[in-house]
Parts: C-alpha cells; sequence; structure tokens
C-alpha cells in the first residue's frame, strides 16, 4: 500500500482495473479523453485529469489499457506523452492486447529513461477487471515485475511471466490464435453431430470427458453458444485484431501454419455475414458459402 497507481484507458477493462486499484487502498488517478468513461468513474472517489503530465506526476505504478499499439506508442513516446514527463522512477505496465514488435520498440525507447516497461496483457474479462480476477500474461524483467506485485495482486486472480518484455504480448496473441482455431473447429464437430443425427448437448458432454476437450467445449458451449447467449462481452470486433496481430507473429516467426492460416481466413471471410459488433462466439455458426 502507499503506492500510487495511473490508469490511463479507463474503458471496459482499464476503468475496472482503476476500481479495484482504488477500493484495495491505492491512491489511484485515472487518464481518459472520453468523457463517457470519466463519467462512468466520478462518484467514486478517484483523481480523474486531463493531462498525461498530470498523471505521471500523481504515479509510481502507470497501468495502460488502450484498444490498439498506435495508441499505446502516442501515450508513450508521443510529444505529450508518458516519457515526455517521467521526471521520477515510474513502473509502466501495458495491459492491451498489443502489437509485440510494438512493445518491443517502446522497451528500446525507454532504455536508459525513469521508465521500467513490463508487459501484461489480460484476459477474463470486463467482469475479471472489476472484480480483481483477470488473467495475466507477463512479460519483463523479474525485478521490476516484483515490485509491481502489490499492484498485481489486486488485479489478478492468476499471472505467469513468460518471458522478456513483448512475450507476454506475444504469449497473448498465441492463446487467442488457439481460442480461434479451436473455436472452428468445434463448431465443425457440431455441426457434423448434428448431420449424423445425433444431439450435438449429450456429444459435447462426450467430448468433455475425452482428450479432444478444450477451453472452448468446457467454456464458451455451456456458458454461451448452447444457452444461445451470445453476450461474453468479447466481440468479433477485438477478435479480429488480435488475429490480424497474430497473423503478424505467424509470418515473422517463418514457421508452417497451414491449419492457423485456414482458421485465420475464416474469421475474415466470415465478415459479410458476422459483424464486428457480433459476439465473438458467433463464429462457429458460421459457415462459408461454396
Ligand atoms: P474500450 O474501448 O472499452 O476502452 C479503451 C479506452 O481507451 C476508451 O475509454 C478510450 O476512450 C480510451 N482511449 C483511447 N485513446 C486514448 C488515449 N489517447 N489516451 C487515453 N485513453 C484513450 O476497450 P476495452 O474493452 O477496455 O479494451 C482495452 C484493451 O484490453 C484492448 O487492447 C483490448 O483488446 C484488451 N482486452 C479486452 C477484453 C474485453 O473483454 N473487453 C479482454 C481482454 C483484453
Amino acid at each position: 500500500a502507499g503506492q500510487r497507481a495511473g490508469v490511463i484507458g479507463l474503458g471496459n477493462m482499464g476503468g475496472g482495473m482503476a476500481l479495484s486499484l482504488h477500493r484495495a487502498g491505492f491512491a489511484v488517478t485515472g487518464f481518459d479523453p472520453s468523457p463517457a468513461a470519466r463519467e462512468a468513474l466520478a462518484a467514486s472517489g478517484m483523481a480523474l485529469v486531463d493531462s498525461i503530465a498530470a498523471l505521471v506526476a500523481a504515479s509510481d505504478v502507470i497501468v495502460l489499457s488502450l484498444p490498439t499499439s498506435d495508441i499505446v506508442e502516442k501515450v508513450v513516446l508521443g510529444e505529450d506523452g508518458i516519457l515526455a514527463h517521467a521526471r521520477h522512477p515510474v513502473i509502466l505496465l501495458d495491459t492491451s492486447t498489443a502489437d509485440p514488435t510494438s512493445t518491443v520498440r517502446i522497451a528500446q525507447a525507454l532504455a536508459g529513461s525513469p521508465i521500467s516497461f513490463v508487459d501484461g496483457p489480460v484476459s477474463g474479462g470486463p467482469k475479471a477487471a472489476h472484480s480483481g480476477n483477470m488473467t495475466m500474461l507477463l512479460g519483463g524483467d523479474e525485478a521490476v515485475l516484483a515490485r509491481l506485485a502489490p499492484a498485481l495482486d489486486v488485479m489478478t486472480g492468476k499471472r505467469v511471466r513468460v518471458g522478456p518484455v513483448g512475450a507476454g504480448h506475444s504469449a497473448k496473441l498465441l492463446n487467442n490464435l488457439l481460442c480461434g482455431v479451436h473455436l472452428v473447429a468445434a463448431g465443425e464437430a457440431m455441426r457434423i453431430a448434428r448431420g449424423a443425427g445425433l444431439d450435438p448437448e449429450e456429444i459435447l458432454k462426450g467430448i468433455n470427458a475425452g482428450s479432444g476437450r478444450s477451453g472452448v467445449t468446457e467454456v464458451n458451449y455451456p456458458t454461451w453458444i448452447l444457452n444461445d447467449a451470445f453476450n461474453s462481452g468479447f466481440t468479433m470486433k477485438l477478435m479480429r485484431k488480435d488475429l490480424r496481430l497474430a497473423a503478424g507473429l505467424i509470418e515473422r516467426a517463418g514457421a508452417g501454419a497451414p491449419l492457423s492460416a485456414e482458421a485465420l481466413r475464416l474469421w475474415r471471410e466470415s465478415a459479410g455475414d458476422v459483424a464486428d459488433s457480433d459476439d465473438f462466439n458467433c463464429i462457429v455458426n458460421y459457415e462459408e458459402k461454396q
């Protein structure tokens, strides 16, 4: 306790993280250009400021929860960004789902500055952000992560260090790539079951007792898909962003990945039938037109 935490990007995820930190006794300062995002936190009692300079001056730890790497770069390295205003040691944690090449570039630009940069993309959705129960995949220096532990304890239920800075963002993209492949594969298995005159729900119970099970069959199917409740809070738009970033990772790695490539093609080509605003689980019902 006693640490001062700044949160930049007070949307669905960042707003919840700021509230968790505030509740745990951190002196929290928030910044977001969106009036609606600030409005939602106005009654909380945390400090809401209208410049990054003011937030940096009031923070020992800064958490980012921003839509894209372009915005992260602007907020950190831009003319009026964090680096331009950092006068004392600051730990900077990027929880956005971001492009790892950008993350490494930012880390290089911050070398020798008072800012220690780590990446910690998250899963669990807005509910987990609000309850401090997110899962976080961390990339960065172990000594820096140790100093960040009090804030991480408040925000996460589970966390795993997967390597140096940038590795968290890569791990998150590989995780979401597998999730994207599993959704397509499970959708096919259930269509096959239906086509063969079987009861998909009964077949799914069997699969979940066997080795073909996955997060998709164990969580997504019973929670959202079988109930026809496509309201997980994670949209096609966000998932498509993650899969585009995963495609970049595949390309740079130079590893043959024909199965991933085919799944990524289906996610892209579904755009005409499944809207960006739809729930990401809707991909299971997408069938390619012949
Ligand atoms: P969101 O759109 O609800 O929130 C983003 C916030 O960033 C907005 O309030 C926006 O006004 C603010 N913002 C934009 N530009 C800014 C700037 N220059 N300075 C400060 N703030 C700025 O998005 P979200 O759902 O909270 O997602 C945030 C990040 O977390 C994304 O990278 C997303 O991929 C990732 N993520 C989301 C979920 C989810 O379920 N929603 C789950 C895991 C990871």
